[in-house]
């Protein structure tokens, strides 16, 4: 007898609307076309990247589902008021994913006001934003996976990155706090916390840092947007009704 390969094992996600921050470029890319081929509907947030944004769009319809490109700065509550706007023509939002963010690397000595403001505004507001807009629905679907992405240094701390850090630290006690208030309406809330991901995120980076980093992780490599991506699909997965108040850290062994 042929093996039943059905429809709901096959795309897991088929037709929950997913809501993707920074998803033109990088990790947040590589999570919404991951969620569209299990089947989700997707947002593809953007902020600068229009083109790339449309690029994602149309990967993600190549594999047979939904998406649409919305231009947000998720650091403005109005602009996140559209997202959601937006996204209710595709659906009821199942998923959230909070992955737009920014770095820097400096002294903390040499890190102004605004530097700081601006970090925690992208790492840590946007997701408070966020979350605040979609859990009213949620919470009356009774259902919902919301998962933010942290880094490594959110739980190790990074030199040179303490502002940076801190956001994502705040990050991780928000994902803590939230799955416990939440949990009782069925929505999880989990944290993805990657180490060093071949992005643009990292172009400040010279070859021979890379190289350091490389050197300094267990398994040898600097990771790739997908082995992130991987992670955040098996959080927002009905499979994974369990977890929540957790953080995966897909970082080679760089952090343990
Ligand atoms: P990236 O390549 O620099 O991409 C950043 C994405 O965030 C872009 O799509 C950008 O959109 C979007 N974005 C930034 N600010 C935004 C805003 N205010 N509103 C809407 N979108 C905004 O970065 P990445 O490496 O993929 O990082 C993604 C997430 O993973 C970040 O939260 C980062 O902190 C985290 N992370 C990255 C690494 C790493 O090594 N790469 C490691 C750990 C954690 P536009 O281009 O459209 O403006």
């Amino acid at each position: 007898m042929p093996a039943d390969f059905s429809f709901s094992t096959t795309r897991p996600l088929f037709g929950q609307v997913a809501v993707v921050t920074g998803a033109s470029r990088g990790i947040g890319r590589s999570i919404a076309i991951a969620l569209a081929r299990a089947g989700a509907y997707v947002v593809v947030n953007y902020f600068h990247s229009r083109d790339a944004a449309n690029e994602v769009v149309q990967i993600c319809r190549d594999s047979g589902t939904k998406a649409i490109a919305v231009k947000a700065d998720v650091t403005l509550p109005q602009d996140v008021e559209f997202l959601f706007q937006k996204a209710n023509e595709l659906g009821t939002p199942a998923i959230l994913v909070n992955n737009a963010g920014i770095a820097s690397a400096k002294l903390l000595l040499d890190t102004s006001l605004e530097e700081w403001e601006s970090l925690i505004k992208s790492n840590l507001t946007a997701s408070f934003l966020c979350a605040k807009t979609v859990l009213p629905q949620m919470i009356s679907n009774r259902y919902g996976r919301v998962i933010n992405i942290s880094s490594i240094w959110g739980l190790a701390g990074g030199s040179y990155e303490v502002a940076y850090s801190a956001s994502k630290g705040g990050l991780i006690a928000f994902t803590k706090a939230l799955a416990k208030e939440v949990g009782p309406s069925g929505i999880t809330v989990n944290a993805v916390a990657p180490g060093a991901i071949e992005t643009d995120m990292l172009n400040a980076l010279t070859a021979d840092d890379k190289q350091v980093l490389e050197e300094q992780t267990p398994v040898g490599r600097i990771g790739l947007p997908e082995d992130v991506a991987h992670a955040v699909l098996f959080l927002a997965s009905p499979s994974a009704s369990f977890m929540t108040g957790q953080v995966i850290s897909p970082n080679g062994g760089l952090v343990i």
